[in-house]
């Protein structure tokens, strides 16, 4: 094994029951990391608590491509927080985070690589061009939540790019600085800036097995987005609350008015009603946006790490002494699939 620092490339694969789509993953990124005249590469997965058999499926793979490392987790904690552990186990000179389901495909290494090692790019980020590939409902609520999440973030993100990209060591790092616990990958990738450049491409569709989000994950996804970066949604009700005591103020010189130039107008029932459920709405709303900031602070301050790790495979002794666990999960002891039978 290299020593740690020579290594240039890496690539953080994070795998949740995909037995059948690492293999034909490796055989089409194998050639092309071949290809790319590096001293030495690895492609660290992080398997997030698969229950089929896709540790073994790394394992096999391993034989055949050493250069296969694994950071196995406890159980299943999201695709965000297993790109984050592949990002602290990870120790390549630039990193490439890539979907198992080649579809990101590896052909576009190439020029991921050439940016950053002759034009001096920190961030290299693929963009999809066309995503026919995806369903059409997919694609209009990717549109909507990309809409809605720059109308109110801090720093936007560009619509229609993943996780996909080239990033070199110092962002890696930076990203890493970044100790949320609700960690929406895309937002922290434009957070924390750089020199970038995009490469478009096109996104074909899935090579093996199925999607594993769905439209309920989705929702939660772009909950979790808009309120890490973003406190408009908890700002935006003193203005509509202005808004209907304007409202109210300019009804009510209404009802005084026509009361006191046309008497007691006693029905107002239909009215009433009206009013009662429409502010009682409002406060509902504005109720559930605080309680969705307030569950998040929760947790947040409960600090609980953002991952476990279970065991590892394939990391030589130094890089597993001073590599990744969050500082809190640090203190856990691993399992060494390396040592142990899984
Ligand atoms: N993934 C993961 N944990 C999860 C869900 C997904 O690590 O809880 C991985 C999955 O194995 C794949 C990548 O994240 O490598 C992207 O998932 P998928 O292709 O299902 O997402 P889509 O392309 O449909 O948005
Ligand atoms: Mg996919």
């Amino acid at each position: 094994m290299e020593p740690q620092d020579t290594c240039d490339l890496s690539i953080v694969v994070p795998v949740f029951n995909e037995e059948e789509a690492i293999s034909v993953f490796l055989a089409a990124l194998a050639p092309i990391l071949n290809s790319l005249d590096l001293a030495a590469y690895e492609v660290v997965f992080v398997d997030d608590g698969s229950t089929d058999r896709t540790i073994e499926a790394i394992e096999a793979a391993q034989q055949e491509h050493p250069f296969t490392k694994l950071v196995s987790l406890s159980r299943n904690f999201g695709k965000e927080a297993a790109l984050t552990a592949g990002l602290e186990w990870s120790r390549g000179a630039a990193v490439v985070p890539m979907d198992v389901d080649l579809q990101d495909p590896p052909e576009l290494l190439v020029e991921f690589v050439r940016l950053w090692r002759d034009e001096g790019y920190e961030v290299v980020y693929g963009l999809r061009q066309d995503r026919s590939s995806d369903s059409s409902a997919k694609r209009n609520s990717a549109g909507i939540f990309y809409r809605v999440f720059n109308m109110v973030a801090d720093r936007p993100i560009e619509p229609d790019a993943g996780d996909f990209r080239l990033i070199t060591r110092k962002v890696v790092e930076a990203t890493l600085q970044l100790r949320e616990r609700n960690r929406f990958m895309k937002g922290i990738f434009s957070w924390v800036g750089y020199k970038r450049i995009a490469v478009p491409y096109t996104r074909p569709p899935r090579a093996a097995g199925e999607t594993k989000f769905n439209y309920w994950k989705l929702w939660n996804f772009a909950l979790d987005g808009i309120t890490g970066f973003s406190t408009v949604p908890l700002k935006l009700w003193t203005y509509v609350g202005v808004f209907v005591a304007f409202l109210a103020f300019l009804y009510t010189v209404y009802l005084v008015g026509t009361t006191l130039m046309f008497g007691r107008d006693v029905p107002g029932y239909a009215s009433t009603l009206a009013i009662v459920l429409f502010l009682g709405g409002v406060q509902l709303i504005s109720l559930g946006v605080i309680g969705e900031y307030l569950g998040r602070l929760y947790l947040e301050v409960k600090g609980r790490p953002i991952y476990l790790v279970r065991g590892t495979m394939g990391f030589d002794t130094a890089q597993r002494r001073s590599s990744g666990p969050h500082p809190v999960a640090r203190a856990v002891p691993k399992t060494d699939f390396d040592d142990e039978a899984v």
